[in-house]
């Protein structure tokens, strides 16, 4: 390869006369950050984003800083307005960006908080295009896809690079390789590895090896085609990682190997293991890590002590995944109950807490729009240990989430409510125990109805859809003695998630509060109610916010652990487990 050091030096972010236009942020050393570029062939769905970010674990682990970004292929800015039936649900970063929900994927597993820069999509990089387009940026020159598309993805890693200081970025495409709406961001990977220069990045292909039924082996041949139009894009992979269900053979392996110019230690199989946390162990133990540094140039700077420090800590807690000594049913009432994909953040939280507890939960997903009344609610949840009402937009469902609320608050089913469950508790709460028999939210009903839950007042103003609700991290203040306050570890402020529009009318917290609700947790400076809980019952919880998704292998939830603990005493009330609270504080006494 040749040096591109002048070819660098001569471009800049404004337009010039050369055809070499590759923007370069200011202050940008190249090769000081090193890109590891994971694409998928053959098809998607075979979790590219647990691949990558398993891959960018094992780096971290050793002491590199990592950074992931998710390119997307569609043109939408965000995922904010995207029904979660289609795409899966969407993901809230602490900064407020709505995304796809591999970026919770990669927070989980890396343990790691990401921002509006570890999200990309084709509607983002055209829209500053075209805005530089009116700028004058651009001035004299005709606006093309290369390079000047492909020059703004490039800029985006970069800048990721800098404002991340990573020694290692890894790049996550969307889709797969032969999808006409990636191909930008596909020759804009050739473009920065050559301009980068030689050990500055790792191009990993995720294939898929099909095994048909009625032939009862391997097949590698879509495989190899799907290589080869990565080939025919200039791309030579350095890694080729394949997916399949069984262990991949060592022909099939030599296959790949011989037909991409790629060295049969370079190919790997992938195939399904009992969790996805277990695969970077896999990965670790196939030594596709060891590759990585070794073309990355990093296998000098690895910190083998830390690595071995973090292992173990890592594969304490896989060790645990499937050892149980309870099982209990939790019954999540929902709207998209058809797909799990659009509830993922809340069973990756209960997957966290069955670790930490050793407490099988088997999940119930209730239809709730198929209850319409409280005798259909009782059939339902008769045989539930413990309820989730999740999140949701709009009035489908709605009075069948009010009907299991009560049944969970007269029957001592303990309860958490995650935002419009919080709402609807609330809601259940002044019609049923308050009286304010028309209680509804504003959301739901306008007219002739006490709105308990409101438009917030900084929303009232709003009325085009996307990216403006009350949205990403914001703190907390818990009322010190409240339930919550001790079970969220006795601190006066904790971080949560917000993704909603409508709060507790203020005008009715006085009235909520004389009747025996507590609010334990809101906004400082604000009466907007995040907390609240009900004395007296084993385990009735609800809150404004998203814990699911700040939930973390080895830092579960506490509201979730509060609720499986709960449920689990209740269908074990002798078997000695202990007090609620006693088990969430074990859990981190212990340490996972
Ligand atoms: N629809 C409710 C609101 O906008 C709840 C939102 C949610 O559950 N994410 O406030």
């Amino acid at each position: 390869m040749t040096d591109n050091k002048d070819l660098l030096a001569s471009v800049s972010n404004v337009s010039t006369d050369t055809e070499y236009f590759s923007p370069i942020p200011e202050g940008y050393i190249k090769g000081k950050t090193k890109y590891v570029i994971v694409l998928g062939t053959v098809m998607s769905g075979l979790g590219k984003g647990i691949f990558s970010s398993s891959l960018a674990k094992v780096l971290k682990d050793k002491g590199f800083k990592v950074s992931p970004i998710k390119l997307e292929g569609y043109l939408n800015i965000d995922s904010g307005t995207l029904n979660p039936f289609r795409h899966g649900e969407v993901f809230v970063l602490d900064d407020g960006i709505e995304c796809d929900m591999d970026l919770g994927t990669y927070e989980r597993i890396l343990d790691q908080d990401l921002n509006r820069h570890n999200f990309c999509t084709s509607g983002q990089i055209y829209r500053d295009v075209l805005n530089k387009e009116r700028h004058g940026e651009y001035l004299g020159r005709d606006v093309q896809m290369i390079p000047h598309i492909t020059g703004e993805v490039k800029l985006r890693l970069r800048r990721l690079a800098m404002e991340s200081d990573a020694d290692v970025v890894f790049v996550e495409i969307g889709g797969t390789v032969g999808d006409l709406e990636n191909a930008f961001y596909i020759e804009a990977m050739r473009e920065l590895a050559y301009e980068e220069g030689e050990g500055s990045s790792c191009f990993v292909a995720l294939t898929y090896i099909l095994a048909p039924k009625i032939l009862g082996e391997q097949k590698s041949k879509a495989a190899q085609l799907g290589i080869r139009n990565l080939m025919e894009k200039g791309i030579q992979p350095d890694i080729i990682a394949c997916r399949a269900d069984c262990e991949v053979t060592e022909t099939v392996r030599q296959k790949m190997s011989v037909f991409s110019n790629v060295p049969l230690e370079h190919v790997f199989s992938m195939h399904d293991s009992k969790s996805i946390y277990t695969i970077p162990e896999m990965l670790r133990e196939s030594s596709i890590d060891k590759i990585v540094t070794k073309v990355l140039r990093l296998d000098e700077r690895i910190d083998e002590e830390l690595e071995a420090k973090n292992t173990k800590q890592w594969n304490k807690f896989t060790s645990k995944i499937g050892e149980y000594d309870s099982e209990i049913t939790i019954g999540i009432t929902g709207k998209y109950t058809t797909v799990r994909d659009s509830y993922a953040s809340i069973i990756k939280a209960i997957e966290h807490c069955e670790t930490a507890l050793s407490v099988k939960v088997r999940i119930k997903w209730i239809e709730v729009t198929d209850i319409t009344s409280d005798e259909k609610a009782a059939a339902f949840l008769k045989d539930v240990d413990g309820i989730i009402v999740p999140g949701g937009f709009g009035t489908r469902g709605t009075e069948g989430k009010v009907a299991c609320i009560k049944y969970a608050r007269e029957n001592n089913v303990p309860y958490l409510g995650l935002c419009l469950g919080f709402q609807m508790a609330v809601i259940e709460f002044a019609r049923n125990v308050c009286g304010i028999k028309d209680a509804n939210s504003s959301e739901i009903k306008t007219k002739d109805s006490a709105s308990v839950i409101g438009v917030l007042p900084e929303q009232k103003k709003i009325e085009k859809l996307g990216g403006n609700m009350r949205l990403g991290g914001r703190d907390v203040e818990v009322k010190t003695g409240t339930f919550a306050w001790k079970l969220l570890g006795e601190k006066e402020s904790v971080r949560l998630r917000f993704r909603h529009r409508y709060e507790v009318e203020p005008d009715y917290i006085k009235s909520l509060e004389d009747h025996g609700l507590v609010f334990s947790g809101k906004a400082p400076g604000h009466p907007i109610m995040q907390i609240l809980e009900l004395p007296g019952h084993p385990y009735f919880v609800g809150t404004q916010s998203h814990p699911c998704l700040t939930s973390r292998p080895l830092r579960p939830s506490r509201m979730f652990l509060g609720l499986i603990a709960a449920a689990r005493l209740r269908k074990y009330p002798d078997k000695g487990y202990p007090e609620v609270l006693d088990a969430v504080n074990d859990v981190f006494s212990e340490g996972l």
